[in-house]
């Protein structure tokens, strides 16, 4: 430890989306920046992510529309933009896997969905489609159901992550804690690192489950964080029809939704959330493989995966603490209150991290933070670097 300071406009701790888009945008507007990772870019919830970037249609299920859903309806259109490289951000080399999602259900869903289909949010969001437009899975003749697309779409998470991470190489550092240190400087936070100590205009903290530690580590108690854990099933597979949607049962909530993927070695795969995952966070691996090839059989009874590996998958999403567990559908970035240069961020949700951009410039400019330092980065050099997480498909697969 020890060594000399460095001046920098900004240091990111944890390169989940949320860290890498904040540094490609604090970047491109001139701003001196470093991330710091423990362990692989996108670990966690990035990585397991299912891509999916939604305008809040999901929520808008519930009947319930929270003071967010303005910034939420407006993300795939902020995500379109960065893709085309008109935005803060530039997603151009990032991979749509499907401009398609659909909502569907096997029986009459808008009698039982009546309120929300009154929503006004959802003109020229959502389209009821002829059969002739079904997505593949559900073109035959035993499915008696109804389909609607959605205008949300899905994004390769590894492709992002990379596309993110290798315009910002130079600026992508490992921090070992085990020999670096979070110390305090007249009440501002700094990272003492094997070499050279940082010392940030503002330090963001965007480490995901992970900011809990850290806002405890410099003595915080608020903002604070609740987690919400799900159980997501993983099924590797050989039916080749791609399939993203939403099968809708009786709640509000969808009952499973399914998003495509595909191995390193082609090999395609089913990843299943809904219900099914936040209702047996507990229930044995074994147990709710079973549930799920149960559901299948049920919704889908006219698909022949063929030979099958299955897996699950259990993480938290991390989130900052709500009144009711009330699902966030804004991005979130405060103060930390025992610090006066720390601020922790969660995006809350993949889909709304140019909402968590929006809201990173509006705490800059609220404080006055502008670009001021050039350090040279050549005396990080000798930090490792980090690699990019794996899938969970085919960290469980290969
Ligand atoms: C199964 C699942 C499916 C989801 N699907 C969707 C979806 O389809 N659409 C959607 O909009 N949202 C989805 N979400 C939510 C979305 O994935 C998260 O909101 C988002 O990825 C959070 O990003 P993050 O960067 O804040 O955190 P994370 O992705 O968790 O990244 C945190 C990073 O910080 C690092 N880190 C941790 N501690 C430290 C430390 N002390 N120092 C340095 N680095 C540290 C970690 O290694 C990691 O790389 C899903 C979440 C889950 C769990």
């Amino acid at each position: 430890m020890g060594g000399h300071s460095i001046d920098i406009d900004i240091v990111i701790l944890g390169g989940g989306i949320a860290g890498l888009w904040s540094l490609n945008q604090l970047r491109n507007q001139g701003y001196s920046a470093v991330l710091l990772e423990t362990q692989a870019l996108g670990s966690h919830q990035t990585i397991a992510s299912q891509g999916m970037i939604h305008g809040g249609i999901k929520y808008a299920l519930s009947g319930v529309w929270g003071g967010g859903s303005e910034a939420i309806s407006a993300m795939p259109d902020a995500w379109r933009e960065c893709l085309q490289g008109n935005g803060k951000v530039d997603l151009r080399g990032a991979r749509v896997l499907s401009e398609d999602f659909y909502l569907w259900s096997d029986g009459d869903l808008q009698s039982r969905l009546g309120s929300f289909f009154a929503s006004k949010l959802l003109r020229g969001r959502i389209e009821k489609l002829k059969p002739a437009r079904f997505p593949a899975p559900l073109q035959d003749p035993g499915f008696k159901g109804q389909v609607y697309r959605l205008i949300d779409m899905v994004m390769d998470m590894p492709s992002v992550i990379e596309t993110l991470a290798a315009r910002q190489r130079d600026a992508i550092f490992t921090v070992d804690w085990t020999q670096s240190s979070l110390t305090q400087v007249a009440g501002n936070a700094r990272i003492q690192l094997p070499g050279c100590e940082l010392a940030p205009q503002r330090l963001l903290l965007t480490a995901g489950t992970g900011n809990e530690a850290l806002i405890r580590e410099l003595g915080g108690h608020s903002p604070q964080m609740q987690r919400r854990p799900l159980q997501q099933i993983i099924v590797k597979h050989q039916y080749r029809e791609p399939f993203y949607g939403h099968c809708m049962g009786g709640n509000p909530s969808p009952r499973l939704t399914i998003s495509s993927h595909t191995t390193l070695n082609g090999d395609p795969v089913w990843y299943l959330g809904g219900d099914l995952a936040t209702q047996n966070t507990e229930t044995s691996p074994g147990d709710l493989i079973a549930l799920a090839q149960k559901e299948l059989a049920q919704l889908l009874p006219w698909i022949d995966l063929g030979e099958c590996q299955w897996s699950t998958i259990k993480l938290d999403r991390a989130e900052p603490q709500q009144s009711a567990l009330l699902r966030p559908d804004r991005a979130f970035v405060g103060k930390v209150d025992s610090v006066a240069n720390t601020l922790a961020a969660w995006p809350t949700k993949l889909s709304l991290s140019p909402d968590l951009g929006n809201e990173i410039d509006r705490s800059l400019e609220e404080d006055g933070i502008v670009p001021r330092f050039t350090p040279d980065l050549k005396s990080l050099e000798h930090l490792p670097r980090p690699d990019i997480a794996p899938t969970c498909w085919d960290a469980r697969f290969q």
